[in-house]
C-alpha cells in the first residue's frame, strides 16, 4: 500500500486566516491529548517524526498542515483535554475547531484517535457532532490495542461503535506492533480521494 513518502510540514494556524488554501481534500487528526495522535500519524504515514513538529512547545495548541502530493493534506488538531488548560484556551480551542470545522470546504474526514482502553471523552462527542453537522466523514482509531487482550480489544471496539452508530467507521489499532495501521491508511486515502466531491458550504 502506499504510504506518504512525499509528506512535508506545511504551516501552523492558530486562527481561521491562517489555514492554507482550502483547495483540494484535507483529513484531520483530532484526539485527547496522550491518546496517541501523534504516533498514528507517524505510523500511518510511515514518517517516523512527521508529527513531532506538532509537538514543539507553542505549536501543541495550533492547527498543524502536512501537504501530500497533489493538493491533498493532513491536519493535526491541537490535543484536548489537558485538566489545567486555563479556561481562555479552552474557549479559543473549542472557537478554532468550530470554525476549523464548519469552514472547511475540502476538510473530507475526520480521524478521531482514542486511547482504547477508556471511553469517548465529551470532546470526541462535540467533535465528531461537529462533523457529522457537516457531511465529514468519521474514522475512529482505537489506539494502544497491545495494552488490552483480543477479548478487551474486542469489547471495546463493539462498546464504541454501538455508541457512535453505523455512519461512524471504527477500528483497533497499535502503533507499537503496527496492528491496523494498514485499514488506517486505507480509510484515510479513501478518503482523501473524495476531494471535490463534496457540496459547497
Ligand atoms: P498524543 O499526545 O496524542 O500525540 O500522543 P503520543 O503519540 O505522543 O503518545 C502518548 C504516549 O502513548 C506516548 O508515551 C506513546 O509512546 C504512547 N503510545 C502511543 N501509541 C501507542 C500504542 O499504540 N501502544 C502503546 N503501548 N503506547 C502508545
Amino acid at each position: 500500500m502506499a504510504q506518504f513518502p512525499h509528506a512535508q510540514f506545511l504551516t501552523s494556524a492558530w486562527q481561521p486566516r491562517q489555514f492554507p488554501a482550502d483547495t483540494g481534500s484535507e483529513v484531520a487528526f483530532a484526539g485527547r491529548s496522550n491518546a496517541g495522535k501523534s504516533s498514528a500519524l507517524n505510523a500511518i504515514t510511515g514518517r517516523k517524526d512527521l508529527a513531532r513538529t506538532s509537538k514543539t512547545p507553542g505549536r501543541t495548541q495550533l492547527i498543524n498542515f502536512f501537504a501530500l502530493e497533489g493538493e491533498r493534506r493532513l491536519a493535526d488538531l491541537p490535543g484536548y483535554g489537558y485538566a489545567k488548560v486555563p479556561e481562555q484556551m479552552k474557549r479559543h480551542w473549542r472557537e478554532l475547531m468550530s470554525q476549523y470545522v464548519e469552514t472547511r470546504r475540502s476538510l473530507v474526514g475526520l480521524v478521531i484517535v482514542m486511547d482504547a482502553r477508556r471511553p469517548l471523552t465529551d470532546f470526541d462527542l462535540q467533535m465528531l457532532q461537529w462533523a457529522q453537522a457537516h457531511q465529514i466523514e468519521v474514522h475512529l482509531l482505537l489506539t494502544k490495542a497491545d495494552k488490552l487482550s483480543r477479548s478487551e480489544s474486542t469489547a471495546a471496539l463493539r462498546g464504541v461503535r454501538a455508541e457512535v452508530g453505523e455512519a461512524v467507521t471504527a477500528q483497533l489499532f497499535s502503533a507499537v506492533t503496527k496492528a491496523g495501521v494498514d485499514e488506517a491508511r486505507g480509510r484515510v486515502l479513501g478518503l482523501l480521494a473524495q476531494g471535490g466531491k463534496k457540496e459547497p458550504r
